[in-house]
C-alpha cells in the first residue's frame, strides 16, 4: 500500500488481511498519544472535586526552575508566589480545559489547564518518585500533591483573573450536553465541509477530539469525510443523538475504569478509533484508516459507507503506479 508524506494525504487504508500489519506500523509512525478529550476530562474533575477542593497549597515548584515552558502567568503578579497559600475552591471543564477556581473575592484568580496532546494531571504522595518529565508540583497542607507532566511540554498552565485572556478559550462553542437538537442544527449549517472537521472544531461544540469523533462518527453510521451538506436531516439527528449517548456512555465507562488514577487514560472500549484491521463490533468488517494533517480517522467501511474514499483511492493507486 503507496503512502506519501508530501502532502496533507498521507496515506488510505481499507485493510484487507494482508494490509493490517503495515497499518499498524504506519500508526506508530504518525500516533504520538492520545489527547484528553470530555469524558476523561470531565472524570478527572470529578476526582480533583473529591480528592483536593478545599485544599490549600503550601508551595510550587516548577521543573526546571526558570525554565517555564508550561507556565503562562497572565496576572504578571507571579506564579509560585500568587499560588502559595490559597485553597482549591472547584474545579470545573470547559471543553479541553481544567479551570481551577482559587479565589472569587475580592478579585477572581484561576488556574487553568490546557493539557493538549500530552499534559496529565497526576494525585501523588510527596514520597512518590517523579516521573519524568514531571513540570509542576503543587505542595498541599494535608501532605499530598498535585503533579502536572508532559512528555511534548504542549500543555499550558495559565495563571489568571480574566479567562477571555487564555488563547482558543473565548471563542468556545458550547457543551455537547447544553444543545438541543434545534440549537445542533442551527449551529452546522454555516459548516460545509467534512463532518469529522467540523466535530473537532471547537468552535462549533467543545470538548470532541479526533478519537471521540470516530466514536461519535461510527454509532451515528456516517462516514467521517462526508460533507455536512450531503447529510440529510434524519442524519443530522442521528448524529446529534450520537454526539451525546457516545460522550455519556464514556464517561461512566472512563468513571469505572480511571477510577481515582486521573493520570490513567481508558480507551480500550472504544470501537473503532485506534482499532484498524480489528472487526467492527457491529458487522464484523476490518476497521479501516486513514491518516491526513498527522490525525488517525479510523471507520468502517460497512457501515458507515460514503465520503472520498473512493477518490482517496484512487489517488493513492497512482502514486503506486508512479512508484
Ligand atoms: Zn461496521
Amino acid at each position: 500500500m503507496a503512502a506519501r508524506r508530501d502532502n496533507s494525504l498521507l496515506f488510505c487504508i481499507s485493510p484487507q488481511a494482508s494490509d493490517v500489519y503495515s497499518s499498524v506500523n504506519i500508526i506508530g509512525v504518525l500516533y504520538n498519544g492520545a489527547m484528553p478529550e470530555l469524558p476523561e476530562l470531565e472524570v478527572v474533575c470529578e476526582v480533583l472535586n473529591r480528592r483536593i477542593a478545599g485544599q490549600t497549597i503550601r508551595s510550587v515548584r516548577v521543573f526546571p526552575p526558570g525554565g517555564l515552558v508550561v507556565v503562562r502567568d497572565l496576572t504578571h503578579e507571579g506564579f509560585e508566589v500568587s499560588l502559595a497559600g490559597k485553597t482549591f475552591k472547584t474545579i470545573e471543564r470547559r471543553g479541553k480545559f481544567i479551570i481551577f477556581t482559587l479565589q472569587v473575592e475580592p478579585a477572581p484568580l484561576l488556574l487553568v489547564l490546557n493539557p493538549k496532546l500530552t499534559g496529565r494531571l497526576q494525585l501523588a504522595s510527596p514520597a512518590e518518585k517523579k516521573k519524568q518529565k514531571t513540570l509542576v508540583i503543587f505542595e498541599l497542607e494535608s501532605g499530598g500533591e498535585l503533579r502536572f507532566r508532559d512528555q511534548k511540554q504542549m500543555g499550558q498552565l495559565y495563571l489568571t483573573r480574566d479567562l477571555e485572556t487564555i488563547p482558543d478559550f473565548s471563542g468556545m462553542g458550547p457543551e455537547p450536553f447544553d444543545i438541543s437538537l434545534e440549537q445542533f442544527r442551527e449551529r452546522i449549517k454555516p459548516y460545509h465541509g467534512e463532518i469529522k472537521g467540523i466535530l473537532t472544531r471547537g468552535s462549533f461544540v467543545a470538548g470532541i477530539g479526533n478519537a471521540y469523533a470516530d466514536e461519535i462518527l461510527w454509532a451515528a453510521r456516517i462516514h467521517p469525510y462526508r460533507k455536512r451538506t450531503s447529510l440529510t436531516a434524519v442524519e443530522i439527528e442521528t448524529l446529534y443523538h450520537a454526539v451525546q449517548s457516545t460522550l455519556m456512555n464514556a464517561v461512566g465507562i472512563v468513571r469505572d475504569q480511571m477510577g481515582e488514577r486521573i493520570d490513567l487514560e481508558p480507551r480500550e472500549f472504544f470501537a473503532v478509533h485506534m482499532k484498524t484491521g480489528q472487526p467492527c463490533p457491529r458487522d464484523g468488517t476490518p476497521i479501516s484508516v486513514i491518516g491526513a494533517n498527522q490525525r488517525i480517522t479510523n471507520f468502517c467501511r460497512t457501515c458507515q459507507p460514503g465520503g472520498l474514499i473512493k477518490g482517496m483511492g484512487s489517488a493513492v493507486r497512482k502514486d503506486k503506479e508512479k512508484a
